[in-house]
């Protein structure tokens, strides 16, 4: 059982990442990737948590936007986590997203909505990537909103007049610095129309051109017919087909493994990769 994407503490998650890899070898999952936001800063508690029944693929989600401020999250696996050029490009998100939680956190407070940078921080684990869930669940905790989901759907989504983005990189610039770190690039729920607007199909062309070597088809955010054109889009352009949870923990639905990758496509996308960087006890 094969899970790419999952998320932990160190960003939007709420299992720790010694946690996460105990939830995914009591779920029966054989591989795992751990990619929160923009950081790999799991990393190396996750690997303490090992047993010989799992691997684990150490990776990030990397935050990107097109010219056109199209929100898209690239899946970095694999890549050197030492590489000092990825590192500035995780550490930029991150510097930039707390200046740009405290222009939404005015612009939802000049509405008349009691909210604070400081209840933020209390939601937000030391040393996570700071991002909306964390201000969705200090509206929760405010009583502004019930849920998350509640807080996404009516005040912070990325169509809402308090969203306000943070530094990063195009999608073309995230495959190439993961390359040039020796990682492999899988974009992330390409299709999940429901959280904004999405990239339309050319423009996967140009993503390939820059070395992108898989898509994530099976994913909750995308339904049956985004998924069979992003099918029909990866055997066309030659790319890996993944399938993957994105568990957040008790921050989402997203249950461990309820989509996953078949053994073959993440061979194929092992082999894609500079060196061998998955690690095994
Ligand atoms: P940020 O990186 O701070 O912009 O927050 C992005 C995260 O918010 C994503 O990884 C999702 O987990 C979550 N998210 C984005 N859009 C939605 C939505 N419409 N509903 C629920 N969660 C969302
Ligand atoms: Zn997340
Ligand atoms: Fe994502
Ligand atoms: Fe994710």
């Amino acid at each position: 059982m094969i899970d790419l994407h999952t998320h932990t503490t160190c960003s939007d998650g709420t299992d720790s990442p010694f946690a996460l890899v105990k939830k995914a070898l009591s779920t029966g999952v054989t591989t795992l990737a751990i990619t929160d936001h923009d950081t790999t800063a799991g990393w190396s508690e996750a690997i303490t948590a090992l047993q010989p029944q799992i691997e684990l693929v150490l990776g990030a989600e990397i935050s990107c936007l097109t010219s056109d401020g199209i929100s898209v999250h690239m899946l970095g696996l694999l890549f050197d986590g030492e590489n000092a050029a990825m590192q500035q490009i995780l550490a930029d998100s991150r510097d930039t997203r707390i200046p740009r939680m405290r222009k939404m956190v005015e612009l939802l407070r000049a509405d008349g909505i009691d909210i604070s940078l400081a209840d933020v921080q209390a939601q937000t684990p030391a040393g996570a990537t700071v991002g909306r869930p964390h201000l969705a669940d200090a509206l929760v905790r405010k009583g502004v909103v019930a849920s998350r989901d509640e807080a996404f759907l009516n005040l912070l989504n990325n169509e809402s007049k308090y969203y306000v983005t943070h530094a990063a990189p195009t999608p073309v610039e995230a495959i190439r610095a993961i390359h040039a770190a020796g990682g492999v690039a899988v974009i992330a729920h390409p299709f999940a129309s429901r959280r904004g607007q999405i990239i339309t199909s050319e423009t996967f062309a140009d993503l390939v051109a820059a070395g992108l070597n898989g898509i994530e088809v099976d994913h909750r955010d995308q339904n049956a017919e985004e998924r069979k054109t992003l099918r029909e889009i990866a055997q066309e352009l030659n790319l890996v087909i993944t399938g993957s949870s994105d568990y957040h923990g008790t921050g989402k639905l997203n249950a461990m493994a309820e989509n996953t990758t078949l053994a073959a496509q993440w061979e194929a996308l092992e082999a894609q990769a500079d060196a061998r960087r998955v690690v095994r006890v």
